[in-house]
């Protein structure tokens, strides 16, 4: 998928979006009102969970930030994109882990010889994911794994039903992504066999409304997915002015770290970065020098946050404080606008005054004792300079991040 080539919005992405629109309401009919036919039992219905795992500790762990959907010169349509170049840039604006996402499409499948095997695969301070972009008729989605897999399969079935893809999947052990999930190339396969959805692509933030709200509709209808962002960078600089080519100027604007998607992993390590993206403690920032977006929970109200984005929980039935702050470097008596968004629907904004080490804000609601609810949040504000990508911030416009949701009752064996 070429980043700025897909503005324009299909009729189909447009039919699409009205369906979902129009799912959700009535959604929202059916939830809120419940009506239920005389003599009926719904074995689907909100029941009591009573098996959800206690979610992990709040120390101890590790923030990673990083990018999730990038193009090296074994994608076709790239431009002066070795894997060497990617990598020095990353170390050199502090990224932490990378995938390097190239079209399987464009070497039959074969990344393991490819991408894999690149000898400029390496790095001493960059952790390196294996991934691939499967680049299919239906859509695109990104793979990622903390150890080589056998992509050929993937690609193999990408023509199949999706009964036989969610199988080879699981074989895999592999951690799928739907991709622009809206749009032209957008993510045409069941939501049910993805761990996560590209909420965030490339430096232009307006234009993932479509995403987001399908993203909304998956989270209210059950399906605990993770939102992550991806440059979907193609091209690189040039190492001469003759080498240049008609996309070289969107590497000023778009690039590694437009959006960077943070983690919070356990440990400093490949797996512990995909366990982290599988379970969701994760935000994403417009670039990797805007403040981390920072969700938390006190369930008792006894002033300690007990859980944060990315967990799920039994509601404990009473008022829950919500905590959210931003960590890193804010402008001084800068006003940032939090907006909350309780499934699916706004909920409040609040405002945070930039300044000091965490700025934050609080808020108190009740989630449903019985039922699935989430909340997550969007800051606005002003961004912090990206030197590097210079022009990346204009397009961000004023979206400084996203949080993950944090979850009541949503069921662990959905
Ligand atoms: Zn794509
Ligand atoms: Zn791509």
């Amino acid at each position: 998928m070429m980043i700025f080539g897909r503005c324009k919005q299909h009729l189909f992405a447009k039919l699409f979006s009205f369906a979902l629109t129009l799912t959700s309401v009535i959604g929202a009919f059916a939830q809120s009102t419940e009506p239920v036919p005389p003599g009926h039992v719904n074995p689907w219905a909100p029941a009591e969970q009573n098996n959800i795992p206690p979610v992990a500790p709040l120390a101890g762990g590790v923030w990673l930030k990083g990018e999730l959907h990038m193009h090296s010169r074994h994608s076709k349509e790239s431009s002066n994109n070795p894997i060497s170049k990617i990598l020095a840039f990353c170390k050199s604006v502090g990224i932490d882990y990378i995938a390097i996402t190239d079209h399987d499409n464009h070497v039959g499948g074969d990344v393991a010889h490819n991408t894999w095997t690149d000898p400029e695969l390496k790095s001493d301070s960059v952790l390196l994911l294996y991934g691939a972009e499967w680049t299919t008729t239906r859509g695109h989605g990104n793979v990622f794994s903390a150890k080589p897999y056998d992509h050929q399969k993937l690609y193999d079935v990408r023509d199949q039903r999706d009964v036989v893809v969610g199988a080879i999947k699981k074989q895999l052990d592999v951690h799928l992504s739907a991709n622009h999930p809206s749009g032209k190339d957008h993510f045409g396969y069941s939501y049910d066999m993805v761990n996560s959805i590209e909420v965030w692509n490339s430096c232009i933030w307006s234009k993932n409304a479509n995403a987001i709200m399908i993203w909304d509709d998956m989270l209210s209808s059950g399906r605990k997915l993770t939102g992550r962002g991806g440059s979907d960078a193609h091209h690189g600089v040039p190492d001469s002015p003759d080498q240049a080519t008609k996309n070289t100027p969107q590497v000023k604007a778009n690039y590694a770290g437009t959006p960077t998607t943070w983690v919070y992993a356990a440990t400093r390590t490949p797996q512990a970065v995909i366990d982290a993206l599988t379970n969701g403690r994760v935000c994403v920032t417009a670039n990797p020098y805007d403040p981390r977006v920072e969700l938390y929970a006190d369930l008792d109200q006894d002033g300690k946050m007990d859980i944060m984005m990315g967990d799920n929980t039994k509601s404990p039935g009473k008022p829950v404080k919500f905590r959210v702050q931003l960590n890193g470097t804010t402008t001084q008596g800068a006003t940032y606008t939090v907006s909350v968004i309780k499934n699916g629907n706004p909920f409040g904004t609040y405002t945070i005054t930039g300044g000091g080490k965490t700025p934050m804000v609080e808020f108190t609601d009740s989630p449903a004792g019985l039922g699935r609810t989430y909340y997550r949040v969007a800051v606005e504000g002003p961004q912090n300079p990206y030197p590097q990508v210079p022009e990346s911030m204009a397009l961000s416009g004023n979206m400084i991040g996203l949080s993950n949701p944090i979850f009541f009752n949503f069921d662990p064996n959905f």
